[in-house]
């Protein structure tokens, strides 16, 4: 469970606390609601409480059950997950042993389900939310049912993805809470960001509106802070970007002083976008690394998936797309991780019970919206139900934004070839090759293409640009990939070859474009040629492949060409099996070197010149050329 949530959850509990002044405290609700009220603060001694509680015997069930979920909670935060599990098992138990009353086992098993969630089993948690419901409606028990439709709402936001469906029940959370109530601020909290979430941000600015005010009423800071946010956000997709960027230059500061880390991420990642969008790169990396940090800490993984795309988003459109490598590559392992974990036959499993749970509860919807007064409200219940609320509200904002973030266009939209993000994102997404085989990378670069522009004007570039990324993808295989790496440069990689190999494709690719010609709007016939540098990932056989490296490898034998006449290509090609890092390093600065030393070969189609100084320089650069 995400911590900075249950401190946004919590901190709205101490108004319940104080509001509900239980008469004639006994001990243990008192040490129960102690426990509780210390999750936020210090969860550690939440435990020591919990367990103290635990270690008496002929404890009452009702009082160990919750007693029990404290402990949960407190583990889950602690990040003890054998510890959560131990707990909500023994919850369950009791639950399920006959010896608490209906009442009591309902808001057991609501209070527990999110931990199931958390914990992996989610279609246990969707099973207990689903007996939850049914008894709610039995026991006229409104709040209940509310925080289960609330639960199942989750399951749908981020197990299934669903949002339209989640839609519907945050929607029923809203209508059935008691107007006024925390329950009913974030139903409704739920529903406009959820709309919001799926591009129906017209839709949902009214509702924020409402919400906003709602929200100040009630005095729910975090929430009114969060409200605020996405108000901005609206106005920034309504093309007011300067407007919502003073708003969020503002805001995250606010948000941090309330000490609501998961709200302040999320408006600093915005805050990063705008900074993007208008080109002030420090301050768009700035906001995002500050957001990564959070996110990271508060275990937040959807978001430190998006934070982690939108920097090194802003790593390549500062030239530095070595530093955005690492960052993509860690994006691809969390995608695929999270992937793993969620197996179809578990979703499929999920999906039928949610549907029978959907007909179930529509019909009896009716009823108990004619039920009678709530019950009494239990003050763990209570603290448990707005974890359950908070972690909706959230699970949503991540799945969607990742969605969205997902669709941003993988391909160059003058040369249709996959864009420089989005080749990053395969190459390190490619399996390790089979043993001894290694990755081939081309980059190329298109000789005097400024002059072309001189003579024949921009646009006429573009046409010529074009043609030569079909020429470079008629010259190349299925199985090749090929990106238009920045302006006029190119990137091929090729899943597997030798030095040969690499040698004779890299002149198939030259001779294709020489071979090429375009006629222009005036009537004009062009060819160009262009110059490639290439060198195989990994390096040295045998090692770890390290892709920047192969990109400056390749680099520096392009700048070689390039200094050789142009026209040509040269591969370097690393065969010392076992070579330090260092090596590697040095083959950066200096290939003539690491050659005579015999740690590499070196193919060219002309003789090389290797300007030593520059080499040096555009080597320790970790961009391609520009
Ligand atoms: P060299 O052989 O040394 O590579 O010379 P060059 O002129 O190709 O190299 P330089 O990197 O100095 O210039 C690249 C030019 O490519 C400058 C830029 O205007 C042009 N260019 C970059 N992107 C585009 C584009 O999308 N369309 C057009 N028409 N030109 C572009
Ligand atoms: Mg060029
Ligand atoms: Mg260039």
């Amino acid at each position: 469970m995400d911590r900075a949530l249950l401190l946004f959850c919590l901190l709205g509990i101490g108004s319940l606390v104080q509001a509900q002044t239980i008469p004639s405290i006994n001990p243990d609700e008192a040490r129960l609601a102690r426990c509780f009220e210390m999750l936020r603060s210090n969860p550690k001694q939440s435990v020591e409480i919990a367990l103290e509680m635990l270690d008496r015997p002929a404890l009452s069930p009702r009082v160990e059950t919750r007693a029990q979920a404290c402990l949960a909670f407190s583990r889950q935060l602690l990040g003890d997950h054998a510890g959560t599990a131990e707990a909500v098992d023994r919850v369950l138990a009791i639950a399920d042993s006959g010896n608490l009353d209906e009442t009591e086992r309902l808001q057991a098993i609501v209070s527990i389900s999110p931990l199931l969630q958390f914990l992996g089993r989610v279609t246990e948690a969707l099973e207990r939310l689903t007996e939850a419901q049914t008894l709610a409606i039995q026991l006229d028990d409104r709040s209940s049912q509310t925080i289960a439709l609330f639960g199942i709402g989750n399951v749908h936001a981020i197990e299934l993805g669903n949002n339209e469906r989640a839609l519907e029940y945050f929607q029923q959370v809203r209508d059935l809470a008691p107007p006024g109530t925390r329950l009913q601020l974030d139903g409704a909290y739920a529903h406009a960001y959820t709309l919001m979430l799926m591009g129906r941000h017209q839709q949902a600015r009214p509702e924020l509106e409402r919400l906003l005010s709602d929200a100040n009423r009630q005095a729910h800071g975090i929430t009114v802070l969060r409200v605020r946010s996405h108000l901005a956000e609206v106005q920034r997709l309504d093309g007011d970007i300067a407007g919502a960027s003073a708003v969020f230059e503002t805001l995250h500061a606010e948000q941090h002083a309330v000490g609501d880390s998961a709200g302040e991420a999320i408006t600093r990642l915005r805050l990063a976008r705008v900074h993007l969008q208008t080109g002030e790169l420090d301050r768009a990396r700035t906001h995002a690394e500050a957001a990564l940090l959070l996110m990271e800490s508060g275990r937040f993984e959807m978001e430190t998936m998006e934070a982690l795309l939108l920097l090194a988003e802003v790593h390549e459109a500062a030239g530095a797309p070595a530093a955005a490598l690492p960052l993509l590559r860690r994006e691809r392992e969390m995608a695929a991780a999270r992937t793993q974990r969620q197996n179809m036959a578990q979703l499929a499993v999920l999906q039928d019970s949610i549907d029978d749970i959907t007909s179930a509860h529509r019909s009896e919807r009716q009823r108990i919206e004619l039920g009678q007064a709530n019950r009494r409200r239990d003050l763990a219940l209570v603290a448990l139900a707005m974890v359950i609320l908070l972690v909706g509200v959230v699970g949503v904002h991540q799945r969607r934004t990742h969605t969205r973030l997902r669709h941003l266009s993988a391909t160059d939209p003058l040369t249709g070839l996959l864009n420089r993000r989005e080749m990053l994102r395969r190459l390190a997404a490619l399996p390790a090759p089979a043993d001894g085989q290694r990755m081939l990378l081309l980059l190329i670069d298109v000789d005097h293409f400024k002059s072309i522009n001189t003579r024949h004007g921009h646009a006429e570039g573009d046409t010529v640009l074009a043609a030569i990324s079909t020429w470079l993808t008629e010259a190349c295989d299925a199985g090749d990939l090929v990106a238009r790496w920045g302006g006029e440069e190119f990137l091929v990689a090729r899943p597997a070859t030798d030095l040969d190999g690499a040698a004779r494709f890299a002149e198939h690719v030259r001779a294709g474009v020489r071979d090429g010609s375009v006629v222009l709007d005036d009537g004009q016939r062009v060819s160009v040629t262009v110059s490639i540098g290439a060198a195989p990932v990994p390096f040295f056989p045998g090692d770890p492949p390290h892709l920047p490296a192969g990109i400056r490898i390749a680099d520096s034998a392009l700048r070689a060409v390039k200094g050789s006449g142009r026209d040509g290509w040269a591969v370097l090609w690393g065969h010392a099996a076992g070579v330090s890092d260092a090596t590697l390093a040095s083959v950066e600065h200096d290939p003539m070197r690491a050659a005579d030393n015999g740690w590499l070969r070196i193919q060219s189609s002309r003789p090389l010149q290797w300007p030593a100084r520059a080499l040096a320089a555009a080597a320790l650069g970790d961009a391609a050329p520009e």
